[in-house]
């Protein structure tokens, strides 16, 4: 089958994603492949539609094991046979996997990459015709990325090993230069083909908002009947952010790495299949969950470099449907991230996590800044995003920070924010006048500023490199403070007070429903029951009968025979066969109804 009808046919898409042909061109070419599309970019099945049509085995690797069943269940769904092996897979089943493997009836095989290094195993795969290897997450293999995985390096003795190399294709969705570079030595790749989709998300709108309280501007945005993620950067706050929303009547699971597994696979599978919509989660959370239908990711830190940011924001709207990504930002998030990558070994952890401060405290378009950051130029400002949507004033604020500067030559040592704020605002402290700092100069200076303005202000200048923190969280000055004391640069930050972001938006509509007619959102809601149902019966997850977006098709097209169900992107042959009659009929009923 040509590969536009293997689309068709399995899948039920009429059309291939940017990037999606090409690389699965190169890889029926026989030609190494790397694939950089961002996360919903639809990099699943850039290896599984070869794997369809080549001769043989293609073998995935993944790191995360919990997310191969998911996938394979998917697989099944669309009459694909796929299995999978890993550390919790019983004696028999290996047997069993063994024969299927021998009889050739099987056209993906997902491990982890520990498994690569059993003799065992690889004894198999000598036995069978491996046909492709494909390594999702492939930035893991490298140290440069911020995901780093030892087993990860085991994959490219292990291609080498084989006796005939089968085709190898790699995918990740973030790659800087030298990421991409360090993946193509270390895999072994071949004159690969590169393929660099744009990394932008149009339907995901990017909102960084800075309230009073995170807490309040965190309910207003949560709405029951939407999938949400709540990422925090510690697990004591996971915990106590799950406390107070249990407190506040919502459905919520929690993720982090000190639960017990049992404990977080139930939390994960009751978000996955649907029965708690919300869940908290350190970033622990999130690595290979393909739930489409996410509608937020909330960021209630700021995490320490964009690219983690990006990835974990991009977990929303994987379906294509409006989503957004929120940052929930404060001025002291900087000095915590500060604090928590000055324990890293990393040298190029400061030059990240600068670059994700300046996304937060960004006065323009977002979008734009983002995409620079990865290579990418966007001409015009993307007017989905909170830069582009709410006029944020920036105000000169020079000769305040000429203030902070001289003050702190003053006192003539590193100290802390709170100490220097004291000082400027004309503290009567003990401590500050213990050091005689009563008597400097610039003692009561900023007088008129409340504590957090004054905060806010060396914050800012801390974002912008005026200022830098020592190990010990004391402030010091940069080359570039230099140059702000002589008046040659300008500090320019956000102005503030902080406004009332997003009006308390009345939460009875969701999302995704609003974007139908009234009558066609209550037939939409109808076979989203039915598909809740049936994952109920099947033991699979909603999504893998059908996602959102085939769903909303279906509510607007209404479709009463079995061609024009097949019809309905997202319905493949299979899907069609096993669904049609039970979703026509559901679509009559309320015809007539
Ligand atoms: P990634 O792994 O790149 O994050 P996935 O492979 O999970 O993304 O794909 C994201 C979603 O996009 C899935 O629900 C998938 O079924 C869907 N998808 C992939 N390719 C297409 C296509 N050509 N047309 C429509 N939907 C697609
Ligand atoms: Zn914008």
């Amino acid at each position: 089958m040509a590969t536009q009808d293997l689309l068709a046919y399995h899948y039920g898409y009429s059309q291939f994603r940017p990037g999606q042909e090409e690389i699965v061109e190169a890889i029926l070419d026989g030609r190494d492949v790397l694939g950089v599309l961002p996360t919903g970019g639809g990099k699943s099945l850039c290896y599984q539609l070869p794997a369809l049509a080549l001769e043989g085995l293609t073998l995935v690797i993944s790191p995360l094991i919990s997310l191969m069943k998911d996938q394979v269940d998917s697989l099944h769904e669309h009459g694909i046979r796929a299995a999978y092996l890993n550390s919790a897979s019983s004696w028999e089943e290996v047997q069993c996997l063994r024969q299927a493997l021998g009889q050739g009836d099987l056209d993906l095989l997902y491990v982890a990459p520990e498994r690569l290094k059993h003799p065992a195993f690889i004894d198999w795969m000598r036995e069978v015709k491996l046909s492709q290897v494909a390594v999702d997450e492939a930035h893991c293999v490298s140290q440069w990325g911020h995901d780093f995985r030892a087993s990860y390096r085991e994959i490219g003795g292990f291609i080498e090993a084989l006796d005939q190399r089968p085709v190898v294709s790699a995918f990740t969705a973030t790659a800087t230069a030298y990421v991409r570079q360090d993946i193509i030595q270390q895999l072994g790749l071949e004159d690969p083909r590169l393929v660099v989709n744009s990394f932008d998300r149009p339907n995901l709108k990017l909102r960084v908002l800075e309230p009073q309280s995170k807490w309040e501007a965190l309910r207003q945005e949560l709405h029951p009947e939407e999938a949400m993620i709540i990422y925090a950067n510690t697990r004591k706050q996971v915990d106590q952010l799950y406390d107070r929303l249990r407190q506040a009547k919502f459905k919520v699971v929690r993720y982090h790495a000190g639960l017990s597994a049992e404990e977080r696979e139930a939390g994960q599978n009751a978000f996955i299949y649907e029965e708690v919509n919300l869940i908290v989660a350190t970033n622990a959370f999130g690595m290979g969950i393909d739930k489409p239908d996410v509608r937020k990711v909330i960021h209630y830190n700021m995490p320490t470099d964009l690219e983690s940011y990006y990835q974990e924001a991009g977990r929303a709207g994987r379906d294509g449907l409006p989503a957004e990504a929120i940052l929930l930002y404060h001025a002291k998030d900087i000095v915590a991230a500060k604090f928590l990558i000055g324990q890293s070994q990393d040298p190029s952890s400061e030059r990240r996590l600068q670059a994700m401060i300046n996304y937060a405290d960004y006065a323009g378009c977002l979008r734009q800044y983002l995409l620079s950051y990865f290579g990418e130029n966007l001409a015009e400002p993307c007017q989905n995003c909170s830069g582009c949507l709410e006029d944020i004033d920036v105000r000169d604020a020079s000769r305040e920070g000429q203030m902070v500067l001289s003050c702190l030559v003053r006192m003539r040592w590193a100290y802390g924010m709170s100490m220097v704020c004291d000082v400027l605002r004309g503290s009567k402290a003990q401590k500050v006048r213990d050091k005689g700092f009563d008597s400097l100069s610039t003692y009561g200076l900023l007088a008129d500023y409340s504590e957090k303005e004054v905060k806010d202000i060396i914050s800012q200048m801390l974002s912008q490199g005026y200022l830098s923190l020592n190990q010990y969280k004391g402030l010091e000055l940069t080359p570039a403070s230099k140059a702000l004391l002589k008046g040659d640069k300008q500090l320019t930050i956000k102005a503030r007070p902080y406004k009332a972001h997003s009006q308390a938006k009345s939460a009875q509509k969701t999302a995704v429903a609003s974007q139908l007619s009234e009558r066609d959102e209550e037939l939409f809601e109808a076979l989203r029951e039915l598909r809740y149902e049936l994952a109920g019966d099947e033991g699979v997850p909603a999504y893998i009968i059908f996602n959102n977006q085939t769903l909303l098709e279906m509510a607007e097209e209404k479709p009463q025979t079995y061609d024009d169900f097949l019809d309905i992107s997202g319905v493949g042959q299979v899907k069609a066969s096993k669904y049609a009659d039970i979703f026509i009929e559901r679509i009559e009923e309320w015809l007539e109804g």
